[in-house]
């Protein structure tokens, strides 16, 4: 497993430049995850680290060493795309023991380490059978299966489980997340679902119009964004943002609060804290929580989270009480002013390292 590192990498297709130069240090055994809309650059970045696509300018070192020139098999990665691209003719040992094959590694050896691969992924009962029988997520280990056998010096992976349904994209977050923690693996994973990143990453780094808007930890990300971008993108369901004279009130362009941020207000609020009659619209029942679209004429339209059994009906007048301490505030350029007091990430401050599996925790 390897470092990979890219110095003023960017991308024009024709006179269009999809991804201005760009930096980026992503460690050994690090899973970081590019996220971001549609059109934002991720394919083309992943596709340039993998040799697949070429960079305009800049450099790309793995394990330090300038690669820019190397083709992409001599790059030693595996990518995982979101079609498995496995042969329908092949069995799925075959499958997953091609690439030896190709290599001219000798029917035994190849047998053996299909078999280690199978038993990590659980597929060593469908060995002999056709991907045609097998389920979507099976399919998705196959491939993966293929990719880890070359043992590659690291893994990027293109939206492996956009094509899943979600009960299946679930475990195969969690696969995915035990496989990196077994192969102690260098991991790219690509997506435009903040869920997956947010749930996944060691890192993520949000990417907007081929530009890196920030990159930490989920919770950093989550707690500090350095900019309405983020503090919209990450969250679910996202950010209400209020504008106008409220926002004016508080000498901003634009307050952030998240959903899980509005109290319900029983009785007198805190001197500071503003209270509002909100009218209820549909609420989303989730069991654990609801979250109910509330609406008011000084605020707008806006998501606030209910216990899961809450009373609270469709077409309801509720009071709601804001806390100020808890408002994102961002400036007429969308960034971010001060730091909101919400929730601290104390082991930025203290700085933890704990030693797991001889694998030093990162400091964050
Ligand atoms: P993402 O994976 O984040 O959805 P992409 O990396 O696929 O984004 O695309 C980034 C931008 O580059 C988009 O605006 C897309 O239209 C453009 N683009 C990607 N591939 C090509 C290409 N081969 N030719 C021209 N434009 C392209
Ligand atoms: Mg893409």
């Amino acid at each position: 497993m390897t470092t990979i590192e890219l110095v003023q990498v960017s991308k024009k297709f024709g006179t269009l430049e999809v991804i201005p130069p760009l930096d980026l240090k992503i460690e050994t055994g690090e899973f970081v995850v590019f996220v971001g809309p549609s059109g934002s650059g991720k394919t083309t970045l992943l596709r340039i680290i993998a040799g697949l696509e070429t960079a305009s300018s800049g450099q790309i070192l793995l394990g330090g060493k300038d690669v820019i020139k190397l083709p992409s098999a001599k790059r030693e990665m595996a990518m995982v795309f979101q079609s498995y691209a496995l042969y329908p003719h092949l069995t799925v040992g075959q499958n997953i023991g091609f690439p030896l094959k190709m290599a001219g590694v000798a029917r035994a050896e190849r047998e053996a380490r299909v078999i280690k691969i199978a038993e990590t992924l659980n597929l060593s009962p469908y060995l002999d059978r056709r991907p045609s029988a097998l389920s979507g997520g099976q399919r998705q280990r196959v491939a993966i299966g293929r990719a880890i056998i070359r043992e590659p010096r690291a893994f990027l992976f293109d939206e492996p489980l956009s094509n899943l349904d979600a009960a299946l994209r679930a475990t195969m977050r969690l696969e995915i997340m035990e496989l990196h923690h077994k192969f102690n693996a260098t991991m790219i994973f690509v997506t435009h679902d903040q869920v997956e990143a947010m749930t996944m990453a060691d890192r993520i780094v949000i990417l907007n119009q081929g530009r890196i808007e920030q990159t930490g930890s989920p919770m950093e990300l989550f707690t500090h964004p350095v900019n309405q971008f983020v503090a919209g993108f990450l969250g679910l369901p996202r950010m209400n943002f209020i504008g106008g004279e409220f926002a004016k009130s508080y000498g901003v362009k634009t307050i952030g609060i998240r959903p899980e941020s509005i109290a319900l207000s029983s009785g007198p609020a805190a001197i500071d804290h503003p209270k509002f009659s909100v009218e209820v619209g549909v609420i989303e029942r989730l069991g654990a929580d609801s979250f109910a679209h509330i609406s008011d004429s000084s605020l707008g339209k806006m998501t606030m989270r209910l216990e899961g059994d809450s009373p609270i009906r469709y077409g309801d007048r509720i009071m709601i009480e804001l806390n100020p301490e808890q408002f994102y505030r961002f400036n007429a350029e969308g960034l971010t002013i001060g730091s909101p007091i919400i929730r601290p990430i104390t082991s930025v401050h203290e700085g933890v390292v704990t030693t797991i599996n001889n694998k030093k925790r990162k400091r964050l």
